[in-house]
């Protein structure tokens, strides 16, 4: 038996090595308990990332005390490989993969022997009963014996050697044989039949996973078939495929198909979905083809149900489909085959805070890799990160350029804002245009998707004699006013304060709103509308799934004609009636100083256009801006994604941005705002001397103070063609030998590809 082993701590740590009992047969993946700490030591679950016979360079080395979850391996080696990749190319420790990868109640920590004992996730488990007799022959005279005499132990036993037969398991589960303990209890002291104690699986429909019924697939049509096609040919050569396919193309259909054929194989499908708990629809409709097959991971179930799924995964043997959001990649899947990446150009795939601030998409295609699976990446306006990759054959590629069903892609009207306020044609935030148009839907009874990427009443207030604006007294940012709470808050921190007209500046009574959230455009749609109903959904009114499901299901049966809403009315929606879509302000989305704001513009715009005359009409999209001549709002106009991302790619070139260079962006926090800049010179000082002119900053970001912390960033770039595990290795010294200097208290944020 090997005396060591080297476990992982859910603490921003690498692994400590420990000692091992004689008889404590240890493997990689399994989880233990272990004491921990300074002076008076703590328990914490570990896993076992390796076990060996050579003694660590300390003088006492602790021993692991017990084994958890039955010995049971929580990760396999794949896995391990992968979680070690993030680790290392995200720049955080193995530690914090492990907080982010396992379900919170597997990983107790940081407590007493006892309360750690208290604490340990106890599976539960439901009872399973078996025939004990299972030939034929045997069986036929018992059977006939008990039909005669005792009918109600004839019934139970019938029903458990059918259900037994259906599964083509020998073990099921109590709860699906309709039979009196009683007469359950009789049939074991006859040794008929057998029970045992076992973990319930997360599942909710037992026999429809064990049955091995087929699937009713959607039948293609040609175009989607030849995209198919396509993409089958793609994963010969390739082990990573772009599908680019406009929206409506019906890109679900043809996942649906290569999610079926891997099953049928016993592979495990991963599918990752930007936002879950957006994505409701998305869930149901596969739910009618793969029945409870489909097993949802996300952050907004209950940790109990998580760490059901997560340990019934660790047991399965494969055929398993997940539909999750980011987390899920870290599901211990044993036979993963199949990665999907739904609108993979989202950037709430990338994790920004905490660490490992890493991208799922980037991990998914790591993982095809370290894993060995596929990945499809999908999209209707792809990053150009991996629209260059499928461009110089890197990823396989697959196009798909019609609807399904022919419905045109709906016509994008542009309003000029400022020729609407010159002629004295706009009416609160609607130029006549869209006015017009809404008019026209609601009177047809259609319905209309509203999109304003601000929450709240309004984002600012501003003092009408003295020019003052109300901030955040812990971050540099202004306050938003929220009517309905009668409050100013702040979008980073939390920070509110009630709201009142007098200025705290020049005590006149002049503070008004200023620009326009969600919550003030439903308000003039009432004005303008009246005897319409209006639905809103954004943060401060959706906090839930369950509120989201609700709004969504209100919506699609016609209980409201409008439906009002920041990003998150853009994604994933299939609503049959609306036809037309008005985007509020596109500015906000085109004027921001972010390298990738025309591509984000670009996507975000036609994603929300794509909600428009889903089915059988053309549905029309109504876009107001100030400046119509804009080179995205052209590119939107007419389409040209192509074109778009030619003249963004040459830009990028040009200035060295992604996908041509490599982004790691460090930031600086500090109280003191005099302190952080003399450690952001020096440790600029020090980078330079590695990086040289790949160094930019140290530059005071836009937003330079958040709860109470200033901000101060460097941006390394690296070429892409350079060794950016060899950059990494630097950068992570450098900093590691800067925290041991003089500047302890300044905390450090590395974002390897900042998004
Ligand atoms: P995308 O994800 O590419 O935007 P969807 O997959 O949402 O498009 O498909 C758009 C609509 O067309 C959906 O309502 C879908 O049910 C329908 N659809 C697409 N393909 C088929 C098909 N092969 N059979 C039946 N309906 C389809
Ligand atoms: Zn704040």
């Amino acid at each position: 038996m090997p005396k060591y082993a080297d476990i992982l701590l859910p603490l921003a740590q690498p692994t400590y090595t420990f000692a091992v009992e004689e008889d404590m047969a240890l493997e990689a993946g399994m989880a233990v308990a272990v004491p921990f700490g300074n002076q008076r030591d703590k328990y914490y679950t570990g896993i076992v990332w390796k076990v060996h016979d050579t003694p660590p360079a300390v003088k006492r080395v602790k021993r692991v005390a017990h084994l958890l979850y039955g010995g049971r391996k929580l990760l396999d080696t794949a896995q391990q490989r992968l979680w070690e990749w993030v680790a290392d190319y995200y720049l955080c420790t193995l530690g914090e993969v492990m907080r982010i990868a396992l379900p919170s109640l597997l990983k107790p920590a940081a407590l007493d022997a006892e309360a750690f004992t208290e604490a340990e996730y106890r599976p539960r488990t439901e009872r399973f009963l078996r025939l004990c007799i299972q030939r034929e022959e045997e069986l036929h005279p018992i059977f006939e014996k008990l039909e005669r005499r005792a009918p109600r132990q004839y019934a139970a036993l019938l029903r458990l050697a059918e259900l037994s037969r259906e599964a083509g398991e020998e073990w099921i589960p109590r709860r699906l044989v309709e039979a009196d303990s009683e007469v359950l209890n009789t049939l074991r002291k006859k040794g008929l039949l057998d029970w045992i104690e076992r973990e319930r699986s997360g599942d909710r429909k037992w026999l429809d996973r064990r049955g091995s019924r087929a699937f009713q697939l959607p039948l293609l049509s040609t175009h989607q078939q030849a995209a198919l096609d396509q993409l089958h040919s793609a994963f010969e050569g390739h082990q990573t495929a772009l599908l680019h396919g406009i929206t409506g193309s019906g890109k679900t259909e043809i996942y649906i198909h290569l999610i079926a054929e891997t099953l049928a194989r016993g592979g495990d499908v991963l599918m990752l979905v930007p936002e879950i708990a957006l994505t409701t629809q998305l869930v149901e409709r596969l739910e009618r083809i793969f029945a409870s097959r489909v097993t949802p991971y996300h952050s907004k179930l209950t940790a109990e149900r998580r760490t059901q799924t997560y340990l019934a995964l660790s047991r399965s043997q494969g055929g398993e489909f997940i539909v999750g959001a980011r987390s899920a990649l870290f599901l211990p899947l044993k036979n993963l085959r199949l990665i999907i990446v739904d609108e993979e150009h989202d950037a709430s795939y990338k994790q920004s805070d905490p660490a490992p601030r890493y991208h799922a998409r980037d991990c998914a295609v790591a993982a095809t890799r370290l894993i060995g699976c596929r990945t499809l990446l999908s999209s209707a306006t792809p990053s150009l990160e991996s629209w260059t990759h499928a461009q110089t054959g890197k990823y396989g590629l697959a196009t798909l350029t019609e609807r399904y069903g022919g419905t045109p892609l709906p016509e994008i009207i542009c309003s000029d804002t400022l020729r609407s306020v010159k002629r004295g044609e706009r009416k609160s935030h609607f130029n006549l245009e869209l006015r017009e148009r809404i008019t026209r839907a609601l009177e047809r009874n259609e319905q209309v998707l509203l999109f304003q990427n601000r929450r709240g009443y309004s984002p600012f207030v501003q003092c009408n004699t003295c020019g003052h604006t109300p901030q955040c007294p812990h971050c540099n940012v202004t306050l938003s006013y929220h009517k309905a709470s009668s409050r100013l808050e702040c979008h980073y921190c939390g920070y509110h304060t009630p709201h009142s007209l007098e200025c705290p500046k020049c005590h006149h009574e002049g503070l008004a709103p200023a620009g326009f959230g969600t919550e003030k455009l439903t308000e003039e749609i009432a004005r303008l509308w009246p005897e319409k109903r209006t639905l809103r959904m954004d943060r401060d009114t959706v906090n839930s799934e369950t509120a989201f499901r609700r709004t969504v299901t209100a919506f699609e049966r016609g209980e409201a004609d409008i439906l009002v809403g920041t990003q998150m009315i853009t994604k994933g929606f299939d609503f049959g009636r609306v036809s037309l879509v008005g985007i509020l302000n596109a500015d906000n989305l085109l004027f921001s100083p972010d390298f990738r704001s025309s591509e984000r513009a670009y996507q975000l715009l036609s994603q929300v256009a794509g909600r428009a005359g889903r089915r059988e009409q053309r549905g029309e999209v109504v876009l107001q801006c100030s400046d119509p001549g804009h080179p995205v709002i052209r590119r939107l106009l007419e389409g040209d994604y192509e074109a778009m991302a030619r003249a963004e790619l040459a830009e990028r070139k040009a200035f060295q941005y992604p996908p041509y260079a490599r982004l790691i962006r460090i930031t600086m926090r500090h109280t003191d705002r005099e302190l952080l800049h003399r450690a952001a010179v020096e440790l600029g000082h020090t980078l330079r001397n590695s990086f040289g002119r790949r160094l930019l900053g140290p530059v005071t970001p836009a937003i330079d103070k958040i709860r109470d912390e200033y901000l101060v960033e460097l941006l390394l770039k690296i070429e892409s063609g350079a060794s950016s595990q060899r950059a990494r290795a630097l950068l992570r010294q450098a900093i590691s030998d800067f925290r041991s200097g003089g500047f302890k208290q300044v905390t450090i944020v590395c974002d390897v590809d900042p998004q």
